[in-house]
């Protein structure tokens, strides 16, 4: 039986572990957490998102839990509009949905036979001619292939790939899901989505239905040292003055529902996110090979790209050339998306004043980056 290690327990590595399990392989699951917990915010998960989920067998109960986004346009903050509502032609919009709902699915994909540990924080890996293996400083865990989904500052990473960092976008963001039973209730002409731009700022709300209101607000700078408290009260003042609701959502959000992110990318990107070692080999999937900044809202729906193609690569086959198609497919497929955010990225972020935005341009992107052709493609 072949044997894998699965270093992360983030969308990423809960999907590769339940993908692999279920195709036979004995998995052992390693997380630094001391339990295997939801991202507390939501996420928007595209149409090449659904896709991967389906191609994985995770698709089953999307419908209730996700919220569809239809084209809500953008605003200034002043609550004029940028963008109209309706002007975008985005063909397939997409879905919005509580971090919980996902983890519940991919809990229950990971099946019995997943060896799971908690409390263990990968430090080292080795490179040698022999199978790989990582370990913690105590322990050394040694399988045929190791799947590194230890996110953006990915240790396993940094070790593969020479001088690869993750490096600050100048912006720091903070996302929130405010629980039904205390989210305001939307002014009347308040559409249940929306996003607007200001000043190098920006903030997105969605609604989350029966579970809440969701938002995430992006703004120039580094990561606050503040407690939450602290942060939520520069929130406040940052986007004051902001038009309904902004306001109402950040009045509603308490210390505990923020969650502060870094936004940057992995620099320089690995040439492949397959590396044969010995007789078997390492995968990077999802942030620990491309964490990009969320212009797009790409990133988990990528990190599920990568999983359904790698569960197809390794189909049969001996594991090194597997994880070389692997990494030739998703190194190419990553490098369109960047550089569809990075257009995304002058246009939602711009460093100067913002005085119009063509709708069109931010539609190419996110076809451009939307467009999967599946597992093997
Ligand atoms: C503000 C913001 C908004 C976003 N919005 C969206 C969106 O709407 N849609 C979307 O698709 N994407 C979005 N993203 C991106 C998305 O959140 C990430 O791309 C996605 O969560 C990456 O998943 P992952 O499993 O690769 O990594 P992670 O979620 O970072 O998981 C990594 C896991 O590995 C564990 N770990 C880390 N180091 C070690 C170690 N050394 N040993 C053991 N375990 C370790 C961590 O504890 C964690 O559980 C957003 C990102 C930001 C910052």
């Amino acid at each position: 039986m072949r044997t894998a290690v699965v270093v992360g327990a983030g969308i990423g590595g809960l999907a590769a572990a339940g993908a692999l399990a279920r195709a036979g392989w004995k998995v052992t699951l390693l997380e630094r957490e001391d339990r295997l917990r939801p991202g507390r915010a939501a996420m928007v998960l595209w149409p090449n998102g659904v896709r991967a989920l389906r191609a994985l067998g995770l698709a089953g109960g999307l419908d209730s839990i996700s919220t569809a986004v239809p084209p809500a346009g953008i605003r200034r903050p002043d609550g004029t509009w940028l963008v109209q509502p309706g002007v975008s032609e985005v063909e397939s919009p997409p879905v919005v949905v509580h971090r919980e709902g996902l983890h519940d699915a991919f809990i229950a994909g990971l099946g019995e036979q997943v060896d799971v540990r908690g409390g263990i924080e990968v430090k080292s890996a080795r490179v040698s001619r022999d199978r790989p293996a990582v370990g913690d400083g105590r322990v050394t865990f040694e399988a045929d292939l190791v799947v590194a989904a230890d996110g953006a500052d990915s240790a396993i990473r940094r070790r593969l790939v020479a001088g690869s960092t993750f490096a600050s976008a100048g912006y720091a963001a903070w996302r929130a899901v405010i629980p039904w039973f205390r989210a305001p209730e939307l002014p009347d002409g308040v559409p249940p989505h929306g996003e607007t731009l200001g000043g190098g700022q920006r903030f997105e709300y969605h609604s989350l239905g029966e579970r809440g209101l969701y938002w995430v607000a992006t703004v120039p700078g580094a990561l606050r040292p503040e407690p939450p408290a602290g942060q939520l009260a520069l929130l406040r003042r940052w986007f004051a003055g902001w038009h309904p609701p902004v306001g109402q959502l950040l009045a509603a959000t308490e210390a505990d529902d923020l969650v502060q992110e870094p936004v940057g990318e992995v620099t320089p990107m690995p040439d492949s996110f397959g590396v044969p070692c010995g007789p078997g080999g390492y995968a990077l999937v999802g942030d620990a090979a491309h964490a990009m900044p969320h212009h797009l809202a790409q990133g988990a729906s990528l990190a599920l790209e990568d999983v359904a193609t790698l569960q197809t690569a390794l189909v049969g086959g001996a594991l090194g050339p597997a994880l070389l198609e692997y990494g030739r497919l998703r190194r190419a497929r990553i490098a369109r998306v960047l550089q569809q955010s990075k257009k995304a990225a002058a246009v939602l972020q711009p460093r100067g004043r913002l005085t119009r935005v063509n709708p069109r341009n931010l539609d190419r992107a996110a076809a451009a980056a939307t467009e999967w052709a599946g597992p093997t493609g």
